[in-house]
């Protein structure tokens, strides 16, 4: 046991002192981020491939962490199986296409816990331009209830500059989110809570600006209120340190209803309290409500995903340990392993296979050698702990001969006929010789065995509760 513990301090520390970027375990890492805690439905490779392109083209992911690239892919995939994307004027769509307007999308929501845009069903790419012939004019994209119009060419000129505040799918996902807010109603219910105040503080914003030149944003953000928030979203991807320069409340507020800020570079741009408090005591006319300044906790470390990992790496060896050093409850090892098995899968079938909440074989790895591993070290500590509690004096008895089947080892209880089963015991008696019994002096100490052991009783039909002479 001190040896096991001395062992995983002695590893923690080892990679501390020479892995200290953590390069060794990074596969097993994102192993874990990719299938364990986001459950994602891809593999390694392609993990690995849609990792690399949108590394190489979006710069919002090139700055995520591994937590923080695992929560965006899993996203990115959930978002590309949604949608039905289908190709315009010769386009043949392809996984690149898909995961390049995908990733714009899931920039604006990726602070808040509804990130998928429901009421889009059609994303509509185009090689370029397009003629659009309700409004008799040529559109680079165009967005209505249920779907978003695009052009490739400029899809990519968006993600090549990513300084200009100029950014197609940003642009346009931005108004298939306010379309999100007004057409479902249970969409994003942090924003909504929001938009009274935002707006009040947006039409500000949209006045100072009609007034203004030259203009902190682009012209075409005066053409109305929709437009203007289209465009503000790519100043605030694209040009966050001039969104706040000009725009201090409006960008906080934004920040906080989206949950995400752009500054925060380093921590997943994360809004943290730090921020959510300066600016309060900066933007003191219209503060940020209290109840709107806590986080939401997106994709959240439940337990199960902890219990996966505990029993493995932990239990499971402390198990093998605890067995080997004592000996199991009563009820045997099968009868308490199917038990364990039994209740883990019917407590979690619903909630977490059913729902899609761990992916198959996640989910049996997370009975065998999660869950149930914890509750069979429980078992064992429990029974290990019950059977220490009785120090007065300590018994031997002798087993002279090596025993094919196993012995319970009992006492006779005061009243005279029925035997209680006292520290019961089942040994697997193959390896033991002698066996060290702890007991009370008032009570004598018998082995109950199904083959005969030289000077003690023995019986035969042994039940745990009473035993018959
Ligand atoms: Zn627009």
């Amino acid at each position: 046991m001190i040896t096991f513990l001395l062992f995983v301090i002695l590893f923690a520390w080892l990679i501390h002192r020479y892995d200290p970027k953590m390069q060794l375990v990074r596969p097993i890492h994102e192993f874990y981020l990719n299938k364990v805690q986001y459950h994602n439905q891809v593999n390694r490779a392609e993990f690995k491939q849609i990792d690399q392109f949108l590394a190489k083209y979006n710069s919002f992911y090139r700055a995520l962490s591994l937590d923080g690239r695992a929560k965006f892919i899993h996203r990115l995939e959930e978002f590309i199986a949604e949608k039905q994307f289908i190709g315009q004027d010769g386009i043949v769509i392809q996984d690149q296409h898909k995961w390049l307007i995908a990733s714009g999308a899931i920039m604006i929501t990726f602070g808040s816990d509804d990130y998928l845009y429901k009421n889009t069903r059609r994303i509509l790419v185009y090689p370029q331009e397009f003629y659009n012939r309700s409004i008799n004019r040529n559109l680079k994209g165009g967005s209505s209830k249920f779907q978003v119009m695009l052009s490739w060419n400029n899809i990519v000129k968006g993600f090549e500059d990513d300084k200009d505040a100029l950014n197609l799918v940003i642009h346009e996902f931005a108004h298939a989110f306010e379309f999100a807010l007004r057409y479902v109603s249970s969409t994003n219910k942090r924003f909504k809570a929001y938009q009274l105040l935002l707006d009040d503080i947006a039409e500000d914003a949209f006045e100072v600006l009609k007034t203004e030149k030259p203009s902190a944003f682009r012209k075409y953000a005066q053409t109305n209120r929709k437009e203007f928030f289209a465009v503000a979203m790519e100043y605030f991807f694209e040009q966050p340190e001039n969104f706040m320069r000009n725009f201090p409340e409006l960008y906080t507020h934004l920040s906080v209803a989206l949950n995400l800020n752009p500054l925060n570079k380093e921590h997943d741009f994360r809004v943290d309290e730090r921020f959510v408090d300066s600016m309060n005591r900066l933007l003191f006319k219209r503060p940020i409500p209290k109840e709107l300044s806590t986080f939401v906790t997106s994709e959240k470390h439940t337990w199960p995903q902890w219990a996966i990992v505990l029993g493995f790496v932990l239990c499971t060896p402390l198990f093998f340990i605890l067995m080997s050093e004592y000996n199991e409850v009563p009820l045997g090892k099968g009868l308490m392993w199917v038990t364990s098995i039994m209740a883990v899968t019917l407590f979690g079938y619903k909630k977490y296979y059913k729902s899609k909440y761990m992916a198959p074989f996640v989910f049996l790895f997370y009975i065998s050698f999660g869950a149930n591993a914890m509750i069979l070290t429980g078992f064992m500590l429990l029974n290990n702990t019950i059977v220490n509690e009785y120090p007065e004096r300590k018994v031997m008895v002798p087993i002279d001969k090596v025993y094919k089947r196993s012995i319970i080892i009992g006492s006779e209880a005061s009243d005279g006929h029925d035997y209680q089963l006292f520290n019961p015991i089942r040994v697997d008696s193959n390896f033991i010789k002698q066996y060290h019994v702890t007991t009370s002096d008032s009570l004598l100490v018998t082995v109950f065995t199904e083959e005969h052991i030289p000077g003690w009783v023995i019986y035969y039909d042994i039940s745990l509760n009473s035993i018959k002479r």
